[in-house]
């Protein structure tokens, strides 16, 4: 089996924007490629809730829908309309999956998106 140091190696170089953040959505790490695509550097970012992202264009049914599917520790995958740090806004292609301890508590929450754009 690899050591766990290779993990974080894989996390932090992903071309994918990686986080981690608690069972509220706060952010507790954010990799490199998450600041290239978002703007904000990873400890501006640390203990803000990733609504920091919103561009307040997303139905509001879109963020029930995440929601109630992450609370029942089942994966989501949609588009939200984000902003960047700059003040634009882009399309991010997200997939939440709920990281769940020994218990089966939802502990974490990875999330794993990329600026799909010029996609749509
Ligand atoms: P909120 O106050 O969050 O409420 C919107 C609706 O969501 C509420 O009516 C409620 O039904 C539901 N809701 C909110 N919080 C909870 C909760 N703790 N438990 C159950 N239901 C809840 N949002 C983005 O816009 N862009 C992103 O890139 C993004 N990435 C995310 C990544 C992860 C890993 C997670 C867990 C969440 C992410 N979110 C993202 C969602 C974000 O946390 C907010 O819920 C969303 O931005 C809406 O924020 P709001 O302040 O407008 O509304």
């Amino acid at each position: 089996t690899l050591p766990a140091s290779v993990f974080r190696l894989v996390v932090e170089q992903s071309a994918l924007a990686i986080s981690i953040t608690d069972s509220k959505a706060n952010i507790l790490y954010a990799n490199s490629a998450f600041q290239r695509v978002t703007g904000y550097a990873p400890e501006e970012l640390i203990g803000c809730n990733e609504s920091i992202l919103s561009y307040q264009m997303t139905p509001k049914s879109v963020y029930e829908t995440l929601w109630t599917q992450i609370s029942h520790q089942q994966p989501w995958n949609g588009i939200l309309v984000n902003r960047h740090k700059a003040g634009h806004c882009y399309l991010a292609d997200l997939t939440i999956t709920p990281i769940m301890d020994n218990e089966g508590c939802t502990v974490y929450y990875l999330g794993m998106h990329r600026d799909v754009t010029e996609m749509h």
